[in-house]
């Protein structure tokens, strides 16, 4: 039967172009859990881009928390935040999150895209700017779409890029970061940006989407890594998708802040609150953070960075000065990533090749990321194949 829509031709030829620069995206089903032994297409994989970094995606302790939050809640959220879906696990996590960091208040977003969505649009607008590291997450740049505001960019990790264009700027507005840079693992420089920010009276929020449970005391991120706290570091945007192992977001501020997201943040306002199991959930994630075994979990994981950084150095790549669990092995052209990628797999190793426009063109990369839930032997293996594969291709 003839379709009553015939596709555009503008679709079609986007779609080839893509195919024809190796871009193309797919999704890819696991038919297990979220851990570093998955199975996929029938086929056992020791996985390496997951950002489950603690391994508390399938954590027991998390998964029996949502079920009784679900029992006792149910799991939809009903409605926004503002009409009826604010439901006491809700409240619970605010609060916990706000004591545990030190901020005033907390509120919770369905995702992080939503979470930097919300917050930019609320602060920026035509008079009020937007200044971000040119590597910050997309869901950063899309906020200052969204709030219709100038965006400038200065370079990556520098404050004296930033400190030009601030300088330049004829009213001072909103400086936004990445703590943990999600596709190079680098933490930016965030007490020079505070000092900076407050020099200027430029408004300061940190992304700290890779940094949140994995790195500082208690698992408290780039926030207590770097020295700053609720004063020097105004808004804090946290999500729950990777340390964590659950879903959502939030950002962590004052009472003044909080008092005008909660009016302004039309992405907070407009949309149905987070399932409630869900948040229900994420209290456990936290628990397990501020607890000896998160401790022992980063530990671990820190032990895994030293041991895979080791044994690269030697491999002939460019090896990223990270020491956070996201370790880039950069390769440059999307073809050589994604053949690398190939080769990986047929050693049993999973990890899929990030290329343009996630990243610059030119600069494709297999994102090896790691986690407390890799054991040793994972280690050895991912270290051995890259040690075959890359000496045969590079
Ligand atoms: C993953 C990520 C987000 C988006 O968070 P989601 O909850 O997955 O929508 C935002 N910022 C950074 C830096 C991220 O890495």
């Amino acid at each position: 039967m003839k379709p009553v829509f015939n596709t555009p031709d503008w679709v079609l030829v986007a779609l080839a172009e893509r195919r024809q620069h190796n871009l193309m995206r797919r999704t890819i089903t696991l038919d297990s859990a979220q851990t570093p032994h998955t199975r996929i297409n029938n086929q056992a994989y020791t996985a390496f881009c997951s950002n489950d970094y603690l391994g508390l995606a399938d954590h027991p302790d998390v998964i029996q928390a949502l079920q009784l939050g679900a029992l006792k809640y149910g799991v939809g959220g009903g409605s926004s935040h503002l009409v009826c879906g604010h439901l006491a696990p809700h409240q619970a996590l605010e609060d916990a999150l706000a004591d545990w960091l030190g901020y005033d208040r907390v509120m919770l977003f369905s995702t992080g895209y939503m979470a930097n969505l919300g917050v930019i649009s609320a602060l920026a607008d035509k008079n009020r700017p937007v200044l971000q590291d040119k590597l910050n997450h997309a869901s950063l740049i899309d906020g200052a779409m969204l709030a219709q505001a100038s965006l400038r960019r200065y370079l990556h990790g520098d404050v004296v890029s930033a400190e030009r264009l601030l300088a330049k700027s004829a009213t001072p507005g909103l400086l936004v970061t990445d703590g943990v840079f999600s596709m190079d693992g680098d933490v930016a420089p965030l007490l020079e940006l505070s000092r900076l920010a407050r020099q200027h009276e430029w408004m300061f929020m940190v992304d700290d989407a890779h940094g949140l449970g994995c790195l500082g005391e208690q698992g408290k991120g780039c926030l207590s890594l770097s020295g700053l706290n609720a004063n020097s570091l105004p808004i804090l945007v946290g999500t729950f998708g990777k340390a964590f192992g659950t879903a959502g977001a939030f950002v962590a501020t004052s009472h003044d802040y909080a008092e005008y997201l909660t009016q302004f943040a039309r992405p907070y306002v407009y949309t149905t609150s987070m399932s409630p199991a869900i948040a229900s959930a994420t209290l456990a994630s936290l628990q397990i953070i501020q607890s000896a075994e998160g401790q022992d979990r980063r530990e671990r994981l820190a032990r895994h960075i030293e041991y895979f950084r080791q044994r690269v150095q030697s491999l002939p790549v460019e090896l990223m000065p990270s020491n956070t669990a996201i370790q880039p092995i950069i390769v440059g052209d999307s073809k050589a990533a994604l053949d690398i990628g190939e080769q990986l797999k047929t050693l049993g190793i999973w990890c899929t090749a990030i290329r343009p426009p996630t990243v610059p063109v030119g600069r494709a990369r297999l994102r090896i990321t790691l986690s407390a839930a890799h054991s040793d032997d994972d280690l050895v293996l991912l270290c051995d194949s890259l040690e075959k594969v890359l000496t045969a291709t590079l």
